[in-house]
């Protein structure tokens, strides 16, 4: 969400004007778009507008951390300015004013201004703002304001925009994309119309609340042509207990299902999932739940967190974040070692067979390989040097560590070319 806010205001910005370069020397404006879901990040956001400050630039602070702390970060910026209202930003460096602090909630104005001349061959479009979830350690609700949809026929517009100038893939972002509801159209009717109306080779949607998520809008992604098999489904924790104290609203079970059915439905869909350890009334049992569904669902991808307690989120304030951090430490590190025998296991399935995979450039590696994702965002490496945005037909010949390497067979054309 961050890197498309950040690019649709690096456009406005770019279209009045104003120029963008690589380094924080070169820059005589510096704007910092921030994140507040952990502690790391918040300090981290904090910290660089310091040294851009200190560095005798003009700083705006926008973002998560903006809308959390507000007028107190007056005294390390130049602007302060939060999620829902980042197009003021133009504003601000037009008439050159400083010392201003805009937070308020009640616009999405700043979601219209989505004409962006920059585009590449994978983009970004927000289809829902903030969240009603509340799940007790998430600072999210707070930071990005009550949930709201986005009209309908202006993420239509956008898309068709992003088609036009031969995007190849786009993924449609929300907290819960799956409680997505605008004028009487739900999430499985919204994917069904832009199937239908737009003609994006690869359309993504992310993130799915294992509450939220319906059979419909499984079946809706089985039965369509755009929209890819990849369900990113955050676990959070194994323990129904531990849900439970999260306020995540489904069990340990009816998550166990729910994964299963998407595998049942779309045999090859890839589900990935968010994870996070210590919470203040996980026990080691509980814990040992986690690993249990990580067993039995053998995810394909996983982010995996250390709790950070965020004032004002309830379980900030009802809980002691009393659990040692050698112990969080360990249980994150056993996480780890478990999802990747799973993901090892998953990845090890793709041996030999074909896949359509969407190149995104250079792999870090090596120079002769290009990598690239699957129809299901596994990432994959293949030798040689292909543009990006290109699509290609491989065979999947080995797995390095747990990156699937294949063999290009055919560049594959679709009617749009980037
Ligand atoms: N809307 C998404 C999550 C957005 S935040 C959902 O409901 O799944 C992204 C991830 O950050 C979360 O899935 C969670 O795993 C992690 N996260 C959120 N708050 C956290 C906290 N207080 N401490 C550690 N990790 C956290
Ligand atoms: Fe945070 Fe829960 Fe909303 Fe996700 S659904 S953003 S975890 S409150």
């Amino acid at each position: 969400m961050n890197v498309y806010d950040s690019e649709l205001l690096r456009n406005m910005l770019e279209e009045s004007g104003f120029m963008s370069v690589n380094s924080l020397e070169d820059a005589d404006i510096v704007i910092v778009n921030t994140c507040a879901v952990r502690q790391k990040p918040e300090e981290r956001g904090i910290r660089y507008a310091k040294e851009a400050k200190r560095r005798g630039k003009k700083v705006i602070i926008m973002g998560c951390v903006a809308q959390k702390r507000k007028e107190k970060l007056l005294d390390v910026a130049d602007a302060v300015v939060g999620t829902r209202e980042f197009h003021r930003i133009v504003d601000i460096l037009k008439e050159w004013k400083f010392g201003v602090l805009y937070t308020d909630f009640g616009s999405l104005t700043s979601y219209f201004l989505w004409r962006r001349k920059n585009v590449s061959f994978s983009e970004f479009v927000t289809i829902q703002i903030g969240c009603d979830n509340f799940c007790s350690y998430c600072i999210v609700p707070y930071t990005r304001g009550r949930e709201v949809s986005r009209p309908v026929d202006d993420i239509i517009s956008e898309l068709t925009y992003l088609e036009s100038r031969g995007v190849k893939e786009v993924t449609l972002l929300g907290q819960n994309v799956n409680s997505f509801f605008y004028d009487g159209i739900d999430f499985a009717d919204f994917l069904k119309v832009i199937d239908k109306k737009v003609e994006i080779p690869r359309i993504y949607f992310t993130t799915s609340h294992p509450r939220d998520i319906s059979l419909k809008v499984i079946r809706t992604v089985k039965n369509s042509k755009h929209i890819m098999p990849w369900f990113h489904l955050p676990l959070q924790a194994g323990s129904t207990k531990v849900l439970m104290d999260m306020g995540r609203g489904y069990t340990k079970e009816e998550y166990i299902e729910i994964a299963g059915k998407i595998r049942e439905i779309i045999p090859e869909a890839t589900i990935t999932t968010d994870i996070m350890v210590g919470f203040p009334t996980e026990t080691e049992a509980d814990f040992e739940e986690t690993l249990d569904v990580v067993k039995k669902v053998k995810f394909d991808h996983a982010y995996m967190f250390i709790y950070s307690p965020r004032y004002p989120s309830k379980s900030a304030i009802v809980y002691k974040n009393n659990i040692p951090e050698e112990v969080k430490g360990r249980r994150l590190r056993c996480l780890i070692e478990e999802v990747n025998i799973y993901i090892k296991e998953r990845r090890e399935l793709m041996l030999g067979k074909e896949y359509e995979i969407l190149i995104e450039g250079p792999s870090k590696k090596s120079r002769d390989y290009s990598k690239g994702k699957t129809q299901g965002n596994l990432t994959c490496i293949v030798p040689g040097i292909f543009e990006p945005g290109t699509f290609l037909r491989v065979k999947i010949k080995e797995i390095i560590g747990l990156t699937p390497v294949g063999e290009p067979l055919q560049v594959i054309s679709y009617p749009i070319s980037f």
